[in-house]
């Protein structure tokens, strides 16, 4: 943009010294020839103001699309606040914060996939259990109901009924 506007600037300058060739002229062929290029100069002019008027209005876009990725990451900060990251008795790792749910304190935990794309999304027992063969353990499981990740969560007392 910058160029652009350098350019305009610069014919600017060539056109008022145009204008001095043609008043100082003395002859018609010397005002014609003179006025000719005085008219070249201004539709360049014209150009170059065609150019910085887009070259304004794309960068404005820019700045539109800029402000509204703050605000989103902004209000993503402001929404997971607190929320740090847990590594649970399975071994999974989530985004966990205590949280104060009617009279009770509980932990919240969201799910790790959509924290990083920024999508907040609280991880919901399925009730059922999840086993795990190299511990021999079953844990609670969860899942996210944004991307349908399952996560098996902490040690579960289930016991399977043979
Ligand atoms: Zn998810």
């Amino acid at each position: 943009m910058i160029a652009e506007f350098s350019a305009a600037l610069t014919a600017l300058k060539e056109t008022t010294g145009l204008v001095k060739v043609i008043s100082d002229a003395k002859t018609d062929a010397e005002i014609k020839a003179a006025t000719f290029e005085l008219q070249n100069k201004l539709l360049a002019i014209q150009s170059d103001c065609f150019i910085l008027g887009d070259a304004i209005r794309s960068r404005d876009e820019e700045v539109m699309l800029l402000k509204a990725k703050v605000a989103e990451f902004e209000e993503f900060k402001s929404q997971t606040e607190g929320y740090v990251l847990n590594n649970l008795e399975s071994g999974t790792f989530v985004y966990s914060k205590k949280q104060i749910v009617g009279d009770t304190e509980t932990t919240v935990h969201l799910c790790p996939q959509c924290f990083t794309k920024k999508v907040i999304s609280i991880l919901q027992p399925t009730g059922e259990p999840a086993y795990n063969s190299h511990t021999n353990k079953y844990y609670f499981q969860s899942r996210c109901h944004s991307c349908t990740s399952l996560f098996p969560m902490n040690v579960s007392a289930y016991k399977p009924v043979w």
